[in-house]
């Protein structure tokens, strides 16, 4: 069984405020479990990586390596990191995965060690105290085993944002979960993206703006929530989530636009800082 957390649901830059209680402030983290052995994975490292990193220092589970994928190096996707306290426990081992073909990444070290400069932030890279590898798998596919031997699949498929990012879908035992985010379909969908997404378990996909907005952000990278719908509905999707909501996006705004999307697709949800679903 897997377990997705939200810790980071926000996109673009993180807010804060009574106006965003319920569907959160920190930018894009999200955590996926496997249940029966409490072993973690990460996906992006926004504000939202901060809480989770001592979340999971707190529950001392032993894990002492892990994963953490990267969609694309924005921002909003990068700058919890220096915020992630089991990156400065001398006893663990963080792997930084960037998996994908194309993804012409001259130094993944470098992205990390330039948002570490000392001009930017007091404590550099080097200095964290954990171990770090930067795995830049240019490859689309990738078969990880963790200790429980159990494959986990993860499969990359680049998409259209400016500079390039990457949806993944990731398996493990007959369960798939995708997540797409940080991602503009153009006037029509992205049918790779639609391929990657059939049939799994759970969608989580960019929803930034509604299709009138999306009119005037055209170049900005994402979608609307009737694009993530267009999706889920075609790759026959089981359970769809929508992410990277607006920072100019009030609850009151997000519940709202929730309920007119689970009027079109009921198993739809938007994401909630702290909300967590398990499958399987
Ligand atoms: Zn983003
Ligand atoms: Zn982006």
């Amino acid at each position: 069984m897997l377990q997705v957390k939200f810790y980071g649901t926000r996109g673009s830059i993180s807010v804060s405020g009574k106006e965003y209680e319920e569907f959160g402030g920190n930018t894009t983290c999200i955590q996926i479990m496997t249940k029966e052995t409490g072993r973690i994975g990460i996906l992006d490292a926004g504000t939202g990586i901060r809480k989770l990193g001592n979340d999971f220092l707190a529950m001392n589970t032993g894990q002492k390596d892990i994963f953490i994928a990267f969609t694309h190096f924005h921002w909003d996707h990068i700058q919890g990191f220096p915020f992630f306290a089991p990156a400065y426990d001398k006893s663990m081992v963080i792997n930084i995965l960037a998996p994908g073909e194309d993804r012409k990444l001259e130094d993944l070290k470098d992205i990390f060690d330039v948002q570490m400069q000392d001009r930017y932030f007091p404590v550099s890279m080097d200095e964290m105290g954990a171990t770090f590898n930067f795995l830049p798998i240019e490859r689309n596919t990738a078969v990880f085993t963790p200790p429980d031997n159990i494959p986990v699949k993860v499969t990359a498929v680049r998409h259209n944002h400016p500079g390039g990012a990457y949806s993944y879908r990731y398996e493990r035992q007959g369960i798939a979960i995708m997540v797409s985010t940080d991602i503009e379909h153009g006037d029509t969908i992205d049918e790779n993206i639609v391929e990657l997404a059939r049939g799994v378990d759970l969608l989580i996909h960019d929803a930034q703006y509604t299709a009138e907005e999306l009119e005037s952000k055209k170049g900005w990278g994402h979608s609307s929530y009737d694009q993530a719908i267009e999706v889920a509905r075609r790759a026959n999707v089981k359970r769809l989530v929508m992410t990277h909501h607006d920072p100019d996006h009030d609850d009151d705004f997000l519940r709202t636009q929730e309920k007119l999307c689970q009027q079109k697709f009921p198993d739809c949800v938007l994401s909630r800082e702290g909300m967590t679903i398990d499958i399987g």
